[in-house]
């Protein structure tokens, strides 16, 4: 990891020198111009295909499976549905109005708080991309890998950036799920994910009355496993105790930060439910913000 990351930034700047160096040598020349142009365009199409937005308090809320749109130029996946794997193996169907849902808590935690939250949300389908993968197995065709990698390279900004403001910051990861409708479940690797803020503020921080799905019950969710259950163990059921997006940002790596997969059952996220899903799960991470962030 650490070594990719060092290629990675060794790419950068040598890329970085390169602009510098032809910006000097050919700064009247078209091609240049023709580059820089053709850089806006990719630029504009990625931020056309994930919703990245700046925030002002220490939560990320992240959405990699809510989007639909198509991949210009990009095949479909072609790795058939319930595979099994690594990862929870293959999925091309979408968790519906996840990414709906994501932004209207983003728009509520605004009217609660004064602030935004961070966010990240996928608009292009499962089909071309699961994002909650690594790209080994949620990719395919590698036109669609510059997509799969801004959206990852965005939640990295925003973790390194809440990591250098704020004390501590919640990152949580929205999804749907159909195996019991009528629940959120909770994921945190059976509290791997979450380990720093356990650290700071036990379990309750957690499963207690102002902690993160405390709180979700407080405002009317049903949460699996119950919160008399501690993150610890196998309490977290096996398909959905957390993905490789809470796996690569939680705080039980040095360079993350304290992260929840919270699983949307599908009666939340009825169209005529979805709203108020959104209202009362924003209410629950305003209280928890307020008890364990608030700087
Ligand atoms: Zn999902």
């Amino acid at each position: 990891m650490s070594r990719r990351e060092g290629a990675a930034r060794l790419l950068r700047f040598v890329l970085g020198a390169l602009v510098i160096v032809s910006g000097c040598t050919a700064s009247v020349g078209t091609e240049s111009r023709d580059g820089a142009r053709s850089a806006d365009a990719t630029d504009r199409a990625l931020a056309d295909l994930v919703l990245v937005q700046q925030g002002s308090m220490a939560v990320i809320l992240t959405a990699p499976h809510g989007g639909r749109a198509e991949i210009p130029n990009v095949e479909l996946r072609r790795a058939q549905d319930g595979t099994p794997g690594p990862w929870g193996g293959v999925h091309t169907g979408a968790d519906l109005s996840t990414d709906v849902l994501a932004s209207g808590i983003a728009a509520e935690l605004r009217k609660l708080t004064g602030r935004d939250p961070y966010l990240v949300v996928a608009k292009f389908g499962r089909k071309y991309i699961d994002a909650n993968r690594p790209p080994e197995l949620g990719l395919e065709d590698p036109r669609a890998r510059p997509y799969y990698d801004y959206y990852h390279r965005s939640i990295r900004r925003f973790v390194n950036e809440v990591r250098a403001k704020y004390p501590a910051g919640l990152l949580i990861d929205v999804h749907g799920q159909g195996k019991d409708p009528d629940v959120i479940m909770r994921g945190t690797i059976n509290g791997r994910t979450v380990q720093r803020l356990m650290q700071r503020g036990g379990v309750d921080a957690v499963t207690g009355p102002r902690g993160v799905f405390g709180q979700l019950e407080a405002n009317g969710f049903k949460v699996f496993p119950r919160n008399d259950v501690p993150p610890r163990g196998t309490s977290e059921d096996a398909g959905y105790k957390g993905g490789y997006t809470v796996f690569t940002y939680g705080s039980h790596n040095r360079d993350g930060i304290d992260a929840v997969q919270m699983e949307f059952g599908n009666r939340y996220r009825q169209k005529a439910l979805l709203d108020k899903s959104a209202r009362d799960a924003a209410h629950a991470i305003a209280a928890f913000y307020e008890a364990y962030l608030r700087p």
